[in-house]
C-alpha cells in the first residue's frame, strides 16, 4: 500500500491539512499521538526506557514520570538522542501494525512533526511538506495554546528549517492564505490514486 507522509513546521496546519485528507477517505496515523501512547503500551519501549533512564522512569502504577525524563533530557542532547533512538522505533512499529489492519484503503497518510529529523520520512513512497510563513505560523500558534513568541521560536529551532524540509520532500502544500488549500490536497490525492492502482 501506498504511504504518504505529511509534516510542516510548527504551526503550519500539518494537522488541518490531515484532516482534509480523511474527510476523502484517506486514513491518516497521527504519529505525535502514537508516541504518547507507545509510551506506555510497547513494552519493548517500557523496558528500553527503565534501562535508560532508571525505574524511576514510571509510576508503581505504569504511567510515564515524564518530569524524571524530561529532567535528564532537558538541555542534554546525548540523553535526548538516546530518548529519541528509543521511542522512534516505537512510531515506526505502531506504524507498521496499524497499517497492517487497513484493508480497504488505496493510500494511507502518516502525519508525523519530525518525519525528516527522525527518518521516518525513508518509510513513506511519497512526502508532503505544507508550509506557511513564520510570523503566520507563530501567530496560529499563539491562538491555538496561548504560547509566547519565545516558546514557539524555541520549538522552531529544534526543527528543521522550512527550505530545508521544501528541498526533501517531493511536494509542498502552501498554506498561507494565498493559495486555496483544498484544490493543492486535490490535485495530489488524485495523483497518490493513480500511483496506487
Ligand atoms: P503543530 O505542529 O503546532 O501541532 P500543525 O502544523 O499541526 O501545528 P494545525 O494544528 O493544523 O498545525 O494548525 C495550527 C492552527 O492554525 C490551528 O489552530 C488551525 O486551526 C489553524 N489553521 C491552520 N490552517 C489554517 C488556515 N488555512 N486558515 C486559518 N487557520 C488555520
Amino acid at each position: 500500500m501506498l504511504k504518504a507522509g505529511i509534516t510542516g513546521n510548527i504551526g503550519s496546519g500539518k494537522t488541518t491539512v490531515s484532516k482534509v485528507f480523511e474527510v476523502l477517505g484517506v486514513p491518516v496515523f497521527y504519529a505525535d499521538d502514537a508516541a504518547k501512547k507507545v509510551m506506555t503500551e510497547d513494552e519493548i519501549l517500557v523496558s528500553g526506557l527503565k534501562e535508560a533512564f532508571g525505574e524511576a522512569a514510571y509510576f508503581e502504577d505504569g504511567s510515564l514520570n515524564r518530569k524524571h525524563i524530561a529532567g535528564i533530557v532537558f538541555n542534554d542532547q546525548k540523553e535526548l538522542a538516546k530518548l529519541n533512538a528509543l521511542v522512534h522505533p516505537a512510531v515506526f512499529r505502531a506504524f507498521d501494525s496499524w497499517v497492517a489492519q487497513i484493508k480497504h484503503a488505496p493510500y494511507v497518510m502518516k502525519e508525523a512533526a519530525l518525519l525528516f529529523e527522525s527518518d521516518s520520512y525513508k518509510m513513506c513512497d511519497k512526502t508532503i511538506m505544507v508550509t506557511a510563513p513564520l510570523e503566520l505560523r507563530i501567530k496560529r500558534v499563539m491562538q491555538r495554546d496561548g504560547f509566547s513568541r519565545e516558546e514557539i521560536l524555541a520549538r522552531e529551532a529544534r526543527q528543521f528549517t522550512e527550505d530545508k524540509k521544501i528541498e526533501m520532500a517531493d511536494f509542498v502544500i502552501k498554506n498561507d492564505d494565498t493559495e486555496l488549500v483544498i484544490p493543492q490536497v486535490l490535485k495530489l490525492h488524485e495523483l497518490f490514486l493513480s500511483l496506487s492502482h
